[in-house]
């Protein structure tokens, strides 16, 4: 049987550790962090993601936990709205709307897929070669509070691993894309920080927006069971945080429009998490190197503003796992064929890097002119191209998975 060693157990490296023992291949799962527990937030899944989830059986399940986007659309800090959305309309036109759930309850599915003790907690990649597909890693001396994972010996060294196929789903600040691309210039900092919240909001009404001022964006998103996702961006130096968050996001939008002075009085302080948002400003050369491939924010990570970063990651897995063939009989010529997944998956995640990041853009504008300028231009491209702000329209939302 073939083996394929995932490196990291985030969205991107389960979708692909299920795809790929779908297709019959031995897969191990090496993730350095002692926990499967994502950050504590909400995510949007686009129609797109959720056809890639349905060839693992797994999209209706997340369609089930989750609560559809609904009518919204992109509004000013004062509430007036600029741009509507229709859930409806998304939904005849791509065969989903937008569905937002918590992420820890995708990561549950996915792992209840695998088959138990695929995923190896504190087990850190040190090295991978490209050519035999060789894995170095080594296991600290951490806790497994996580059940649903093997368990790390204290200590223990994971030594080496000869693999197949090594899918480098690493994350952002990829230790593998450094080694195999060291003439990428890595992730630049966007100029924005990034907060997120669960209130739980029962009795709070709201309906899902995204309101944008003078280089900030605050957005809500009501989940299944009385829950809001909040999250919020502000054009400040990387490096910031410490303190209380909440208390910073109630001095910066506790002004806004209802509902959110409500959401944030009824946000609990240690609920609040604040990132800084990198991304990559160039694209890679290629999606694999020899037996290894990228996939995810290693990959192609983006500015969170089309939320495609999760839903491309899902989509890179299922494509690698259809590229990489079944894995029931002798090993799979891998290298001869990651080819293919280059050439199915570059050019399109990089268009959508490239589009969130010019809405980055447009949404640290704070000269007050540029501001209504901005959102005059927002008004009417909106009113002009119906559905334009659905934020993606055919060519994302409307991407159909492989068929074997
Ligand atoms: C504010 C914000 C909001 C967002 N909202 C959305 C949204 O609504 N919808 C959406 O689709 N996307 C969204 N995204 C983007 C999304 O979060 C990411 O694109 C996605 O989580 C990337 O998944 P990944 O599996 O590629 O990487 P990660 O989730 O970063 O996983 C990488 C894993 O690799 C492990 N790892 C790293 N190095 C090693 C090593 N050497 N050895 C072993 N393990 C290692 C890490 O511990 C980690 O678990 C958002 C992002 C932000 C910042």
């Amino acid at each position: 049987m073939a083996h394929a060693v995932v490196i990291g157990a985030g969205i991107g490296g389960l979708t692909a550790a299920v795809a790929l023992q779908r297709r019959g291949w031995d897969v191990t799962v090496l993730e350095r962090a002692a926990s499967l527990e994502p950050v504590g937030s909400g995510l949007a899944v686009a129609a797109n993601a959720l056809k890639a989830l349905d060839t693992i059986d797994a999209g209706d399940e997340i369609r089930k936990l989750s609560a559809v986007q609904g009518d919204g659309g992109v509004r000013s800090a004062g509430g007036r709205w600029l741009a509507r959305t229709s859930a409806e309309a998304v939904s005849a036109q791509y065969g989903d709307s937008v569905v937002l759930l918590r992420r820890a309850q995708l990561v549950d599915a996915l792992v209840a897929r695998l088959t138990p003790g695929t995923v190896r907690l504190n087990t850190t990649v040190t090295a991978v070669d490209p050519d035999t597909g060789r894995v170095t890693a080594t296991t600290g001396a951490g806790e497994n509070p996580d059940r649903r994972a093997a368990p790390a010996e204290q200590g223990e060294a994971a030594g080496e691993i000869e693999a197949d196929l090594v899918v480098a789903a690493d994350g952002i600040h990829s230790p593998v894309r450094n080694a195999l691309f060291p003439e990428h210039p890595g992730p630049v900092y966007s100029g924005t920080t990034s907060w997120r919240v669960l209130v739980p909001a029962e009795g709070v009404p709201g309906q899902a927006s995204e309101s944008w001022g003078a280089g900030r964006v605050f957005g809500v998103m009501p989940l299944a069971g009385g829950t809001t996702y909040c999250y919020a961006t502000d054009v400040v130096p990387a490096g910031g945080g410490g303190g209380d968050q909440l208390a910073e996001l109630r001095r910066l939008f506790g002004g806004w429009h209802d509902p959110i002075p409500a959401l944030l009085a009824a946000a609990e302080p240690g609920n609040v998490l604040r990132n800084d948002v990198y991304h990559l400003a160039a694209p890679l050369p290629a999606m694999h190197r020899g037996r290894v491939a990228l996939l995810g924010d290693a990959a192609h990570a983006m500015t969170p503003n089309l939320g495609q970063g999760a839903c491309q990651a899902i989509e890179d897995a299922v494509v690698l796992a259809y590229v990489a063939g079944p894995g029931g009989g002798p090993a799979a010529d891998v290298a001869s064929r990651l080819p293919d997944y280059t050439a199915a998956r570059l050019e399109r995640t990089w268009k959508i890097v490239t589009r969130s990041s010019s809405i980055n853009r447009a949404t640290k504008i704070r000269n007050p002119l540029a501001v209504r300028l901005r959102d005059t231009a927002t008004a009417l491209v909106s009113r002009l191209v119906p559905g334009a702000m659905s934020g993606a329209g055919e060519e994302i939302f409307g991407w159909r998975p492989p068929t074997a």
